[in-house]
Protein backbone atom coordinates (compact mmCIF):
# COMPACT_ATOMS: atom_id res chain seq x y z
CA UNK A 1 0.00 0.00 0.00
CA UNK A 2 1.30 3.25 -1.11
CA UNK A 3 2.79 5.67 1.82
CA UNK A 4 2.66 9.23 2.11
CA UNK A 5 6.01 10.42 3.99
CA UNK A 6 7.87 13.75 5.04
CA UNK A 7 9.29 15.73 2.06
CA UNK A 8 12.37 16.72 4.10
CA UNK A 9 15.48 18.76 2.47
CA UNK A 10 17.50 16.01 0.48
CA UNK A 11 20.32 13.98 2.52
CA UNK A 12 17.88 14.07 5.73
CA UNK A 13 17.84 10.89 7.78
CA UNK A 14 14.80 10.30 10.19
CA UNK A 15 13.72 7.11 11.83
CA UNK A 16 11.24 5.22 10.28
CA UNK A 17 7.78 6.28 11.45
CA UNK A 18 6.45 4.09 14.44
CA UNK A 19 2.38 5.50 13.63
CA UNK A 20 0.16 5.70 10.73
CA UNK A 21 -2.79 7.18 9.73
CA UNK A 22 -5.33 5.99 7.64
CA UNK A 23 -5.98 8.25 4.16
CA UNK A 24 -9.50 6.75 2.85
CA UNK A 25 -10.88 6.99 -0.69
CA UNK A 26 -14.08 8.45 0.31
CA UNK A 27 -15.58 7.39 -3.48
CA UNK A 28 -15.47 3.88 -2.11
CA UNK A 29 -14.93 4.10 1.61
CA UNK A 30 -11.83 1.75 1.96
CA UNK A 31 -7.97 3.11 2.68
CA UNK A 32 -6.26 3.64 -0.15
CA UNK A 33 -2.83 4.75 1.73
CA UNK A 34 -1.18 5.29 4.54
CA UNK A 35 0.33 8.43 5.96
CA UNK A 36 3.44 8.80 8.51
CA UNK A 37 2.74 10.60 11.42
CA UNK A 38 6.09 12.46 12.95
CA UNK A 39 7.51 13.65 15.90
CA UNK A 40 9.84 16.09 17.37
CA UNK A 41 12.62 14.30 16.10
CA UNK A 42 11.07 14.57 12.27
CA UNK A 43 10.44 18.21 13.30
CA UNK A 44 14.05 18.96 14.79
CA UNK A 45 15.33 17.74 11.21
CA UNK A 46 13.69 19.71 9.28
CA UNK A 47 13.99 23.07 11.30
CA UNK A 48 17.94 22.24 11.01
CA UNK A 49 17.85 21.95 7.20
CA UNK A 50 15.80 25.22 7.04
CA UNK A 51 18.09 27.23 9.82
CA UNK A 52 20.74 26.25 7.18
CA UNK A 53 19.19 26.89 3.88
CA UNK A 54 17.23 30.17 5.02
CA UNK A 55 20.13 32.87 5.11
CA UNK A 56 21.03 32.44 1.42
CA UNK A 57 17.24 32.06 0.43
CA UNK A 58 16.72 35.61 2.38
CA UNK A 59 19.99 37.21 0.63
CA UNK A 60 18.55 35.93 -3.03
CA UNK A 61 17.28 39.36 -4.51
CA UNK A 62 13.53 39.29 -5.06
CA UNK A 63 13.39 39.25 -8.69
CA UNK A 64 14.96 35.90 -8.57
CA UNK A 65 12.53 34.73 -6.15
CA UNK A 66 9.55 35.70 -7.88
CA UNK A 67 11.47 34.39 -10.90
CA UNK A 68 10.87 30.89 -8.83
CA UNK A 69 7.35 31.77 -8.23
CA UNK A 70 6.67 32.02 -11.92
CA UNK A 71 8.26 29.03 -12.55
CA UNK A 72 5.88 27.09 -10.14
CA UNK A 73 3.05 28.80 -11.81
CA UNK A 74 3.76 27.62 -15.09
CA UNK A 75 4.36 24.25 -13.59
CA UNK A 76 1.09 23.92 -11.68
CA UNK A 77 -0.87 24.62 -14.72
CA UNK A 78 1.06 22.23 -16.76
CA UNK A 79 0.25 19.64 -13.83
CA UNK A 80 -3.69 21.38 -13.06
CA UNK A 81 -5.37 18.05 -14.32
CA UNK A 82 -3.04 15.40 -12.02
CA UNK A 83 -3.61 17.51 -9.08
CA UNK A 84 -7.18 18.05 -8.80
CA UNK A 85 -7.57 13.95 -10.11
CA UNK A 86 -5.05 13.51 -6.43
CA UNK A 87 -6.94 15.94 -4.55
CA UNK A 88 -10.59 14.64 -5.55
CA UNK A 89 -9.32 11.12 -4.64
CA UNK A 90 -8.62 11.90 -1.21
CA UNK A 91 -10.96 14.76 -0.43
CA UNK A 92 -14.19 13.62 -2.38
CA UNK A 93 -14.80 16.96 -3.96
CA UNK A 94 -15.33 16.77 -7.93
CA UNK A 95 -12.89 17.32 -10.41
CA UNK A 96 -13.90 20.66 -11.95
CA UNK A 97 -14.18 22.36 -7.92
CA UNK A 98 -10.58 20.23 -7.13
CA UNK A 99 -9.52 22.50 -10.36
CA UNK A 100 -10.80 25.34 -8.49
CA UNK A 101 -9.16 24.75 -5.19
CA UNK A 102 -5.99 24.43 -7.35
CA UNK A 103 -6.76 27.80 -9.34
CA UNK A 104 -7.65 30.08 -6.40
CA UNK A 105 -4.07 29.04 -4.52
CA UNK A 106 -2.41 29.86 -7.64
CA UNK A 107 -3.45 32.88 -8.21
CA UNK A 108 -2.33 34.09 -4.64
CA UNK A 109 1.06 32.73 -6.06
CA UNK A 110 0.49 34.56 -8.99
CA UNK A 111 0.18 37.63 -6.40
CA UNK A 112 3.68 36.17 -5.16
CA UNK A 113 5.37 37.22 -8.90
CA UNK A 114 5.00 40.93 -7.87
CA UNK A 115 7.10 40.57 -4.40
CA UNK A 116 9.77 43.05 -4.98
CA UNK A 117 6.86 45.55 -5.61
CA UNK A 118 5.00 44.35 -2.89
CA UNK A 119 7.62 43.97 -0.26
CA UNK A 120 9.37 47.14 -0.72
CA UNK A 121 10.04 49.69 1.92
CA UNK A 122 9.19 52.72 3.06
CA UNK A 123 11.36 56.28 2.64
CA UNK A 124 11.10 59.72 3.77
CA UNK A 125 13.94 62.32 2.60
CA UNK A 126 14.81 64.99 5.16
CA UNK A 127 13.06 63.75 7.97
CA UNK A 128 15.31 66.40 10.29
CA UNK A 129 18.21 68.37 9.34
CA UNK A 130 20.34 65.87 7.13
CA UNK A 131 18.07 63.15 8.47
CA UNK A 132 16.40 60.44 6.31
CA UNK A 133 14.48 57.52 7.94
CA UNK A 134 13.57 54.29 5.49
CA UNK A 135 11.82 50.82 6.48
CA UNK A 136 12.78 47.51 5.15
CA UNK A 137 11.20 44.07 5.17
CA UNK A 138 12.57 41.29 6.24
CA UNK A 139 11.76 38.12 6.43
CA UNK A 140 11.01 36.44 9.98
CA UNK A 141 12.99 33.71 9.12
CA UNK A 142 11.37 29.78 9.74
CA UNK A 143 7.66 29.81 9.00
CA UNK A 144 5.45 27.18 9.47
CA UNK A 145 1.92 26.45 8.47
CA UNK A 146 -1.10 23.96 9.56
CA UNK A 147 -3.91 23.20 7.29
CA UNK A 148 -7.38 21.68 7.00
CA UNK A 149 -8.48 19.08 4.81
CA UNK A 150 -11.38 20.68 2.94
CA UNK A 151 -8.57 22.60 0.71
CA UNK A 152 -5.79 20.87 0.25
CA UNK A 153 -4.40 23.01 -2.70
CA UNK A 154 -5.25 26.38 -1.61
CA UNK A 155 -4.74 27.09 1.39
CA UNK A 156 -0.92 25.60 1.67
CA UNK A 157 -0.40 28.13 -1.02
CA UNK A 158 -2.25 31.18 0.69
CA UNK A 159 0.51 30.28 3.50
CA UNK A 160 3.91 29.11 1.58
CA UNK A 161 3.66 31.79 -1.56
CA UNK A 162 4.34 34.56 0.79
CA UNK A 163 6.23 33.05 3.34
CA UNK A 164 8.58 31.83 0.66
CA UNK A 165 8.10 34.74 -1.58
CA UNK A 166 9.26 37.33 1.18
CA UNK A 167 12.69 35.54 2.07
CA UNK A 168 11.58 33.14 4.80
CA UNK A 169 11.63 28.87 4.80
CA UNK A 170 9.04 27.06 5.45
CA UNK A 171 7.40 24.07 7.19
CA UNK A 172 3.89 22.78 6.11
CA UNK A 173 2.01 21.08 8.13
CA UNK A 174 -0.55 19.16 6.19
CA UNK A 175 -4.21 17.46 6.92
CA UNK A 176 -3.66 13.67 7.61
CA UNK A 177 -6.99 12.99 6.08
CA UNK A 178 -5.54 14.08 2.15
CA UNK A 179 -1.71 14.72 2.32
CA UNK A 180 -0.34 13.88 -1.33
CA UNK A 181 -1.45 17.27 -3.40
CA UNK A 182 1.09 19.72 -0.88
CA UNK A 183 3.82 17.14 -1.07
CA UNK A 184 3.19 17.17 -4.63
CA UNK A 185 3.28 20.80 -4.73
CA UNK A 186 6.81 20.86 -2.65
CA UNK A 187 7.76 19.04 -5.41
CA UNK A 188 6.84 21.32 -8.02
CA UNK A 189 8.12 23.88 -6.18
CA UNK A 190 11.55 22.06 -6.65
CA UNK A 191 11.06 21.65 -9.80
CA UNK A 192 10.68 25.62 -10.03
CA UNK A 193 13.72 26.29 -8.86
CA UNK A 194 13.47 26.67 -5.32
CA UNK A 195 16.52 25.34 -2.97
CA UNK A 196 16.54 22.71 -0.85
CA UNK A 197 15.22 22.86 2.68
CA UNK A 198 13.34 25.83 1.64
CA UNK A 199 9.84 24.30 1.75
CA UNK A 200 9.52 21.08 3.47
CA UNK A 201 6.56 18.95 4.39
CA UNK A 202 6.39 16.97 7.31
CA UNK A 203 3.20 14.94 8.73
CA UNK A 204 1.05 14.25 11.79
CA UNK A 205 -1.68 15.18 14.16
CA UNK A 206 -1.67 16.60 17.40
CA UNK A 207 1.82 15.44 18.37
CA UNK A 208 3.33 17.16 15.53
CA UNK A 209 1.51 20.39 15.73
CA UNK A 210 2.18 20.88 19.68
CA UNK A 211 6.31 20.17 18.52
CA UNK A 212 6.10 23.20 15.93
CA UNK A 213 4.14 25.32 18.03
CA UNK A 214 6.74 24.83 20.94
CA UNK A 215 10.38 24.91 18.59
CA UNK A 216 11.97 28.13 19.39
CA UNK A 217 13.45 28.35 16.03
CA UNK A 218 10.16 28.77 14.01
CA UNK A 219 9.02 32.38 14.52
CA UNK A 220 5.62 32.35 12.44
CA UNK A 221 2.84 30.25 12.52
CA UNK A 222 -0.17 30.18 10.68
CA UNK A 223 -3.34 27.98 11.06
CA UNK A 224 -6.73 27.37 9.11
CA UNK A 225 -9.17 24.97 11.14
CA UNK A 226 -11.69 24.61 13.57
CA UNK A 227 -11.84 27.15 15.64
CA UNK A 228 -11.19 25.25 19.32
CA UNK A 229 -7.75 23.84 17.74
CA UNK A 230 -7.40 27.29 16.10
CA UNK A 231 -7.57 28.96 19.43
CA UNK A 232 -5.51 26.37 21.79
CA UNK A 233 -2.95 26.92 19.03
CA UNK A 234 -3.22 30.86 19.13
CA UNK A 235 -2.70 30.32 22.57
CA UNK A 236 -0.05 27.80 23.08
CA UNK A 237 1.74 29.41 19.61
CA UNK A 238 1.70 32.91 21.35
CA UNK A 239 2.45 31.92 25.02
CA UNK A 240 6.04 30.70 23.07
CA UNK A 241 6.74 34.03 21.50
CA UNK A 242 5.97 33.42 17.87
CA UNK A 243 3.30 35.15 15.50
CA UNK A 244 0.56 33.27 14.73
CA UNK A 245 -2.74 33.83 12.82
CA UNK A 246 -5.06 31.43 13.50
CA UNK A 247 -8.37 30.59 11.29
CA UNK A 248 -11.29 28.67 12.65
CA UNK A 249 -14.74 27.84 12.06
CA UNK A 250 -17.84 29.27 10.01
CA UNK A 251 -21.90 29.86 9.85
CA UNK A 252 -22.14 31.93 7.09
CA UNK A 253 -25.68 33.54 6.50
CA UNK A 254 -27.04 34.26 3.43
CA UNK A 255 -29.66 37.38 3.87
CA UNK A 256 -32.72 37.16 0.89
CA UNK A 257 -34.20 40.52 1.33
CA UNK A 258 -38.06 40.12 -0.59
CA UNK A 259 -37.14 42.03 -3.39
CA UNK A 260 -34.33 39.31 -4.28
CA UNK A 261 -34.21 37.88 -7.81
CA UNK A 262 -34.90 34.45 -5.93
CA UNK A 263 -34.49 32.20 -9.22
CA UNK A 264 -30.90 33.55 -8.98
CA UNK A 265 -30.86 32.97 -5.13
CA UNK A 266 -31.86 29.28 -5.05
CA UNK A 267 -28.97 28.83 -8.05
CA UNK A 268 -26.72 30.42 -5.64
CA UNK A 269 -27.67 28.94 -2.69
CA UNK A 270 -27.44 25.27 -4.03
CA UNK A 271 -23.80 25.64 -5.30
CA UNK A 272 -23.03 27.49 -1.80
CA UNK A 273 -24.91 25.25 0.43
CA UNK A 274 -24.14 21.95 -1.23
CA UNK A 275 -21.21 22.52 -3.42
CA UNK A 276 -18.32 20.63 -1.60
CA UNK A 277 -20.22 19.02 0.17
CA UNK A 278 -20.65 21.79 2.17
CA UNK A 279 -17.28 21.61 3.49
CA UNK A 280 -16.21 24.87 2.80
CA UNK A 281 -15.94 27.74 5.29
CA UNK A 282 -17.07 30.18 3.35
CA UNK A 283 -20.24 27.47 2.32
CA UNK A 284 -23.82 29.63 3.15
CA UNK A 285 -25.16 26.77 5.55
CA UNK A 286 -28.30 29.25 6.82
CA UNK A 287 -30.25 30.79 4.61
CA UNK A 288 -32.67 33.76 6.12
CA UNK A 289 -35.23 35.14 3.96
CA UNK A 290 -37.08 38.94 4.89
CA UNK A 291 -40.21 38.01 5.97
CA UNK A 292 -42.98 35.05 5.97
CA UNK A 293 -43.98 35.30 2.49
CA UNK A 294 -39.92 35.54 1.33
CA UNK A 295 -40.13 32.80 2.99
CA UNK A 296 -42.72 30.79 1.55
CA UNK A 297 -41.89 31.62 -1.89
CA UNK A 298 -37.86 30.55 -1.24
CA UNK A 299 -38.91 27.51 0.03
CA UNK A 300 -41.21 26.37 -2.45
CA UNK A 301 -38.01 27.32 -4.71
CA UNK A 302 -35.47 25.54 -3.24
CA UNK A 303 -37.17 21.87 -2.17
CA UNK A 304 -37.06 20.85 -6.22
CA UNK A 305 -33.79 22.21 -6.81
CA UNK A 306 -32.43 20.61 -3.68
CA UNK A 307 -34.11 17.30 -5.01
CA UNK A 308 -32.61 17.54 -8.34
CA UNK A 309 -29.28 17.98 -7.51
CA UNK A 310 -26.93 15.32 -8.46
CA UNK A 311 -24.67 13.58 -6.00
CA UNK A 312 -22.06 11.15 -7.74
CA UNK A 313 -18.08 10.26 -7.60
CA UNK A 314 -15.73 12.78 -7.50
CA UNK A 315 -14.63 11.85 -11.02
CA UNK A 316 -18.41 12.10 -12.48
CA UNK A 317 -18.29 15.20 -14.73
CA UNK A 318 -21.98 15.78 -14.09
CA UNK A 319 -22.03 15.19 -10.77
CA UNK A 320 -22.79 18.59 -8.00
CA UNK A 321 -21.39 17.20 -5.39
CA UNK A 322 -19.45 13.86 -4.07
CA UNK A 323 -18.70 12.17 -0.41
CA UNK A 324 -17.72 13.72 2.83
CA UNK A 325 -14.05 13.59 3.37
CA UNK A 326 -14.43 10.28 6.16
CA UNK A 327 -16.79 8.15 7.54
CA UNK A 328 -16.09 9.53 10.71
CA UNK A 329 -16.66 13.05 9.48
CA UNK A 330 -20.75 11.48 7.82
CA UNK A 331 -21.39 10.61 11.09
CA UNK A 332 -21.04 13.64 12.63
CA UNK A 333 -23.31 15.35 9.85
CA UNK A 334 -26.17 12.80 9.82
CA UNK A 335 -25.84 13.42 13.96
CA UNK A 336 -25.93 17.03 13.79
CA UNK A 337 -29.05 16.42 11.24
CA UNK A 338 -30.65 14.22 14.50
CA UNK A 339 -29.78 16.74 16.71
CA UNK A 340 -31.96 19.54 14.32
CA UNK A 341 -34.70 17.13 14.17
CA UNK A 342 -34.59 16.75 17.89
CA UNK A 343 -34.55 20.11 18.74
CA UNK A 344 -37.99 21.17 16.77
CA UNK A 345 -36.98 21.78 13.27
CA UNK A 346 -38.83 20.87 10.67
CA UNK A 347 -36.74 18.37 8.03
CA UNK A 348 -38.10 19.39 5.09
CA UNK A 349 -35.37 17.21 3.08
CA UNK A 350 -33.34 14.51 4.35
CA UNK A 351 -30.21 13.14 2.52
CA UNK A 352 -29.64 10.82 5.19
CA UNK A 353 -29.40 7.13 4.18
CA UNK A 354 -28.33 7.85 0.46
CA UNK A 355 -26.36 4.98 -1.05
CA UNK A 356 -24.77 5.75 -4.66
CA UNK A 357 -25.19 2.53 -7.09
CA UNK A 358 -21.88 0.77 -6.93
CA UNK A 359 -20.58 2.90 -4.29
CA UNK A 360 -22.57 1.51 -1.54
CA UNK A 361 -20.21 2.85 1.45
CA UNK A 362 -18.99 5.89 -0.04
CA UNK A 363 -19.05 8.34 2.65
CA UNK A 364 -22.18 9.81 0.79
CA UNK A 365 -24.49 12.57 2.41
CA UNK A 366 -27.59 13.81 0.21
CA UNK A 367 -28.72 17.37 1.02
CA UNK A 368 -30.60 17.93 3.43
CA UNK A 369 -32.65 21.05 3.77
CA UNK A 370 -34.59 22.60 7.79
CA UNK A 371 -36.93 24.87 7.79
CA UNK A 372 -38.02 26.70 10.80
CA UNK A 373 -34.90 26.64 12.65
CA UNK A 374 -34.34 28.55 15.67
CA UNK A 375 -30.89 30.72 17.36
CA UNK A 376 -31.57 28.46 20.33
CA UNK A 377 -30.64 25.33 18.68
CA UNK A 378 -26.97 23.70 19.08
CA UNK A 379 -27.49 22.75 15.19
CA UNK A 380 -27.64 26.84 14.64
CA UNK A 381 -25.00 27.31 16.94
CA UNK A 382 -22.04 25.10 15.96
CA UNK A 383 -21.02 24.43 12.22
CA UNK A 384 -22.21 21.42 10.83
CA UNK A 385 -19.85 21.42 7.54
CA UNK A 386 -21.62 19.10 5.35
CA UNK A 387 -24.88 19.41 2.74
CA UNK A 388 -27.01 20.99 5.35
CA UNK A 389 -29.27 24.33 4.61
CA UNK A 390 -30.93 25.90 7.92
CA UNK A 391 -33.69 28.40 6.90
CA UNK A 392 -33.79 30.55 9.78
CA UNK A 393 -36.54 32.94 9.62
CA UNK A 394 -36.33 36.72 10.24
CA UNK A 395 -39.60 39.02 10.71
CA UNK A 396 -37.44 41.89 9.33
CA UNK A 397 -34.21 43.83 8.19
CA UNK A 398 -33.33 44.85 11.59
CA UNK A 399 -33.68 40.90 12.93
CA UNK A 400 -31.65 39.70 9.46
CA UNK A 401 -28.88 42.15 10.82
CA UNK A 402 -28.42 40.94 13.87
CA UNK A 403 -28.39 37.00 13.41
CA UNK A 404 -24.85 36.89 11.77
CA UNK A 405 -23.64 39.84 13.86
CA UNK A 406 -24.40 38.01 16.70
CA UNK A 407 -23.75 34.86 16.32
CA UNK A 408 -20.26 33.51 17.50
CA UNK A 409 -18.45 32.93 13.93
CA UNK A 410 -18.71 35.72 11.80
CA UNK A 411 -16.64 34.46 8.44
CA UNK A 412 -18.13 35.12 5.82
CA UNK A 413 -22.11 36.54 5.10
CA UNK A 414 -24.33 37.63 1.96
CA UNK A 415 -26.75 39.78 1.16
CA UNK A 416 -29.40 39.03 -1.78
CA UNK A 417 -31.51 42.15 -2.64
CA UNK A 418 -31.62 45.02 -5.21
CA UNK A 419 -31.91 47.36 -3.09
CA UNK A 420 -28.78 49.29 -3.02
CA UNK A 421 -29.25 51.35 0.14
CA UNK A 422 -29.91 47.78 2.11
CA UNK A 423 -26.77 46.28 0.82
CA UNK A 424 -24.70 49.30 1.81
CA UNK A 425 -26.47 49.68 5.00
CA UNK A 426 -26.01 45.57 5.62
CA UNK A 427 -22.62 45.72 4.58
CA UNK A 428 -21.15 48.41 6.74
CA UNK A 429 -22.91 47.72 10.17
CA UNK A 430 -22.94 43.74 9.51
CA UNK A 431 -20.38 42.22 12.35
CA UNK A 432 -18.25 39.64 9.78
CA UNK A 433 -15.53 39.56 7.90
CA UNK A 434 -16.30 38.97 5.00
CA UNK A 435 -19.59 40.39 3.06
CA UNK A 436 -21.13 39.15 -0.21
CA UNK A 437 -23.60 41.33 -1.80
CA UNK A 438 -25.50 39.11 -4.30
CA UNK A 439 -21.97 36.89 -3.98
CA UNK A 440 -23.02 34.12 -2.41
CA UNK A 441 -19.01 32.71 -1.56
CA UNK A 442 -17.39 35.86 -1.13
CA UNK A 443 -13.76 34.79 -1.15
CA UNK A 444 -11.89 38.06 -1.47
CA UNK A 445 -9.82 37.94 -4.52
CA UNK A 446 -5.92 37.37 -3.89
CA UNK A 447 -4.62 40.61 -3.86
CA UNK A 448 -7.26 41.69 -1.12
CA UNK A 449 -7.02 39.73 1.75
CA UNK A 450 -9.09 36.72 3.47
CA UNK A 451 -10.08 36.81 6.99
CA UNK A 452 -13.06 36.43 9.51
CA UNK A 453 -13.98 38.04 12.37
CA UNK A 454 -15.18 36.35 16.23
CA UNK A 455 -14.78 32.89 16.69
CA UNK A 456 -13.46 32.31 13.16
CA UNK A 457 -10.04 33.62 13.08
CA UNK A 458 -7.96 34.47 16.32
CA UNK A 459 -4.94 36.75 15.62
CA UNK A 460 -4.68 40.11 13.67
CA UNK A 461 -3.41 39.56 10.60
CA UNK A 462 -5.27 37.91 7.42
CA UNK A 463 -4.19 35.47 4.72
CA UNK A 464 -2.89 36.87 1.83
CA UNK A 465 -2.36 40.33 -0.04
CA UNK A 466 -0.48 42.51 1.66
CA UNK A 467 -1.68 41.35 5.36
CA UNK A 468 0.22 37.92 4.10
CA UNK A 469 3.59 39.96 3.10
CA UNK A 470 3.11 41.75 6.34
CA UNK A 471 2.77 38.51 8.81
CA UNK A 472 5.42 36.72 7.02
CA UNK A 473 8.32 40.18 7.30
CA UNK A 474 8.99 42.11 10.10
CA UNK A 475 10.08 45.84 9.53
CA UNK A 476 12.89 47.37 10.37
CA UNK A 477 13.07 51.31 10.46
CA UNK A 478 16.63 53.20 9.86
CA UNK A 479 17.31 56.72 11.17
CA UNK A 480 20.20 57.66 9.30
CA UNK A 481 21.41 61.23 9.77
CA UNK A 482 24.78 62.56 7.26
CA UNK A 483 25.09 66.05 8.50
CA UNK A 484 27.01 68.27 6.35
CA UNK A 485 30.18 69.86 8.45
CA UNK A 486 30.43 70.39 12.46
CA UNK A 487 27.36 68.34 14.01
CA UNK A 488 25.47 70.48 17.10
CA UNK A 489 24.21 67.23 18.76
CA UNK A 490 22.03 69.63 20.96
CA UNK A 491 21.26 68.57 24.72
CA UNK A 492 21.75 64.61 24.13
CA UNK A 493 19.77 64.30 27.30
CA UNK A 494 16.34 65.15 25.87
CA UNK A 495 14.44 62.91 23.54
CA UNK A 496 15.34 63.92 20.05
CA UNK A 497 12.75 65.88 18.08
CA UNK A 498 12.99 66.83 14.59
CA UNK A 499 12.81 70.63 15.44
P1 LIG B 1 -9.13 20.46 12.08
O1 LIG B 1 -9.12 21.57 13.07
O2 LIG B 1 -9.59 19.12 12.51
O3 LIG B 1 -7.64 20.22 11.52
C1 LIG B 1 -6.87 21.28 11.01
C2 LIG B 1 -5.39 20.96 11.26
O4 LIG B 1 -5.16 20.91 12.65
C3 LIG B 1 -4.95 19.63 10.68
O5 LIG B 1 -3.68 19.80 10.09
C4 LIG B 1 -4.91 18.72 11.89
O6 LIG B 1 -3.92 17.73 11.78
C5 LIG B 1 -4.60 19.65 13.03
N1 LIG B 1 -5.25 19.26 14.29
C6 LIG B 1 -6.45 18.61 14.43
N2 LIG B 1 -6.73 18.46 15.73
C7 LIG B 1 -5.72 19.02 16.43
C8 LIG B 1 -5.45 19.16 17.83
N3 LIG B 1 -6.29 18.72 18.75
N4 LIG B 1 -4.31 19.79 18.17
C9 LIG B 1 -3.46 20.25 17.26
N5 LIG B 1 -3.66 20.13 15.92
C10 LIG B 1 -4.78 19.52 15.51
O7 LIG B 1 -9.94 20.98 10.81
P2 LIG B 1 -10.39 20.17 9.53
O8 LIG B 1 -11.49 19.24 9.88
O9 LIG B 1 -9.21 19.62 8.82
O10 LIG B 1 -10.96 21.35 8.61
C11 LIG B 1 -12.27 21.82 8.70
C12 LIG B 1 -12.35 23.05 9.56
O11 LIG B 1 -11.52 24.08 9.04
C13 LIG B 1 -13.75 23.64 9.59
O12 LIG B 1 -14.03 24.06 10.90
C14 LIG B 1 -13.65 24.82 8.65
O13 LIG B 1 -14.59 25.84 8.87
C15 LIG B 1 -12.27 25.29 8.93
N6 LIG B 1 -11.76 26.12 7.85
C16 LIG B 1 -11.62 27.45 8.10
C17 LIG B 1 -11.17 28.27 7.10
C18 LIG B 1 -10.99 29.75 7.35
O14 LIG B 1 -10.26 30.37 6.61
N7 LIG B 1 -11.61 30.32 8.36
C19 LIG B 1 -10.85 27.75 5.85
C20 LIG B 1 -10.99 26.36 5.64
C21 LIG B 1 -11.45 25.56 6.67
Amino acid sequence: MRTVTHRLAGGTTVPASPRQSDIFDPNSGTVQAKVDLGNKAVLDAAVDAALAAQPAWAATNPQRRSRVMFNFKTLVEAHIDELAALLSSEHGKVHADAKGDIQRGLEVIEFCCGIPHASKGEYTHGAGPGIDVYSMRLPIGIGAGITPFNFPGMIPMWMFGPAIATGNAFILKPSERDPSVPVRLAELMSEAGLPDGILQVVHGDKEMVDAILDHPAIAGVSFVGSSDVAHYLYQRGVAAGKRVQAMGGAKNHGIVMPDADLDQVVKDLAGAAFGSAGERCMALPVVVPVGNETAERLRAKLIPAIEKLRLGVSSDPEADYGPVVTAAHKAKVEGWIQTCIDEGAELVVDGRGFALQGHENGFFVGPTLFDHVTTEMESYKEEIFGPVLQIVRAADFEEAVALPSKHQYGNGVAIFTRNGHAAREFAARVNVGMVGINVPIPVPVAYHTFGGWKRSAFGDTNQHGMEGVKFWTKVKTITSRWPDGAVDGGNAFVIPTMG
